[in-house]
Parts: C-alpha cells; sequence; structure tokens
C-alpha cells in the first residue's frame, strides 16, 4: 500500500515512461509504478548508502531488477543523457529538489515530464521552472496523516504561463492552481503559516529594531498580507 502523497504523484506519470525517482529510498515508488504498468522502465537513485541499500532490497523482494535500476549518486548525476523521459522527485525540500534540477540541466534534454513533491518551500521549485523553460501544468495540495503535501506537475514550455502579471508573487507563493481552488487542504496549510509569521514578527517586536529586522518584517508583512487576500477570498 502505497501512501496518498507517492500515489499522487504517480497519478502524474504518463504510461509507458522510462523514470527516474531521485531520492528514491526504498524505492515505493518506481515499484508501484512498475506494477500497475503505468512505467516501462525505472531508475532509483540515492546519494546516502543505507537508503540505496534499502532501494535495492526492495527492488530484489519485487522480482523488478529487470526493470528497475538502483544507482548510488548526487541527484541526477545517476541517469545519463537521454535515459529517461519523466523524473520524480519527492519528499525533500523546495530549494534542494531546484539545486537538483539546477546541477543537473543537461540530462534534462530528453525529459518531457518533472513531477515534484516539495516538503517545504515549493516557491523555489516555481521560481526554478519559470526560469529554466518549464511551464507548470498542474498542481495538487493534499492532506494525510495531519501533513499537507504539494505535488508540482511541470511539462517543457517558454511561456509565462500559468502566470499573470500583476499577481505573479501571490502566484509563485501559494501556487497558481492551488490559489484558484483553495481546497481544505490549502487554507489550513496556509492559515498555520501566516500565524507562524505573526508569531515571529510578534517576537521581532520585542528585540531591538535594526535596519536588517525591519526589512525582514516587511517581507513577512508583504508574505501574511498575500495570504490573508486569497484566503479571504
Ligand atoms: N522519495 C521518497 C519519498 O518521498 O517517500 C523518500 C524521501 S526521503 C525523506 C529523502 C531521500 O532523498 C533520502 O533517502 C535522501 O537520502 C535522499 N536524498 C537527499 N538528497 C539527495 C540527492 N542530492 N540525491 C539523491 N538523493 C538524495
Amino acid at each position: 500500500q502505497l501512501s496518498k502523497r507517492l500515489e499522487t504523484v504517480v497519478s502524474y506519470i504518463p504510461a509507458g515512461s522510462r523514470i527516474a525517482d531521485i531520492g528514491s529510498d526504498h524505492a515505493y515508488l518506481p515499484c508501484y509504478a512498475l506494477r500497475k504498468g503505468i512505467a516501462e522502465t525505472a531508475i532509483a537513485g540515492e546519494v546516502v548508502k543505507g537508503p540505496y541499500l534499502s532501494a535495492e532490497k526492495q527492488v530484489k523482494d519485487a522480482c523488478l531488477q529487470d526493470k528497475i535500476e538502483v544507482r548510488l549518486g548526487n541527484g541526477l548525476e545517476v541517469v545519463a543523457p537521454g535515459e529517461v523521459d519523466c523524473i520524480t522527485i519527492a519528499g525533500m525540500g523546495g530549494a534542494l529538489i531546484a539545486t537538483i534540477l539546477e546541477e543537473g540541466k543537461d540530462k534534462l534534454a530528453s525529459v518531457k515530464r518533472l513531477i515534484l513533491q516539495p516538503n517545504v518551500s515549493a516557491k523555489s521549485i516555481r521560481v526554478w521552472l519559470l526560469q529554466n523553460g518549464w511551464e507548470l501544468t498542474a498542481e495538487e495540495i493534499i492532506e494525510e496523516d495531519g501533513k499537507v503535501y504539494e505535488i508540482l506537475t511541470a511539462d517543457r514550455g517558454e511561456s509565462d504561463r500559468p502566470y499573470s502579471e500583476d499577481e505573479r508573487q501571490k502566484e509563485l507563493l501559494l501556487g497558481p492552481f492551488l490559489m484558484q481552488e483553495r481546497n481544505e487542504a490549502f487554507r489550513k496549510k496556509w492559515t498555520q503559516e501566516s500565524a507562524q509569521w505573526k508569531n515571529i514578527m510578534s517576537n521581532m517586536e520585542k528585540a531591538e529594531q535594526t535596519d536588517a529586522l525591519n526589512e525582514r518584517k516587511a517581507e513577512l508583512m508583504d508574505k501574511i498580507q498575500m495570504v490573508e487576500e486569497v484566503l479571504s477570498k
């Protein structure tokens, strides 16, 4: 039984894909995608020895060694150019996911779809996609076991879609699709974030007021305002 979070990631893999799952840990995702007949082949990449060994064991136990290759290495280093057409990266921070994509740019020529599930800072990913010729084509936000997860899907595209001119900062922070839908998980996430920021702001009031602190307070205020505007719709 795969988690709802990873199942949502898999639901965006085009049928017949050759996938690479980076930071695969137990290789649950590629094993599931192969068993369901969604992916044709998979590479499970891991940078840490322990998770790499558990991925190997999982693949062997599922008798999928001829379809899934487990490889030890950093980010997209484990993929050869032209080898895959879909990449999944789940369960890491958004900034780390963006770094992995940036450092592995030369491996992306054959890749048609990216499916990314950041634990925090989805904004870093939206910014990277927009600046690197990827169009954000779908977003989901779900709740599982009390935690909220965002799943971002991108296909190749040079346009500014789906962003607007005047709402761009808001859309990059909250997600252009997610802020339209504003489902329960979305409301929960941003109500919590905004409460945290307010808490930080009130602690800042107690500290010595410096220029740097004032700048930080203004940034937080902007974010709180953006979130409140969207939540009040
Ligand atoms: N993708 C799985 C999931 O979503 O359930 C596992 C997530 S786990 C929290 C993150 C995994 O990413 C860890 O096993 C870690 O070793 C691996 N990882 C972190 N940085 C990595 C990198 N630069 N390249 C490959 N794997 C990485």
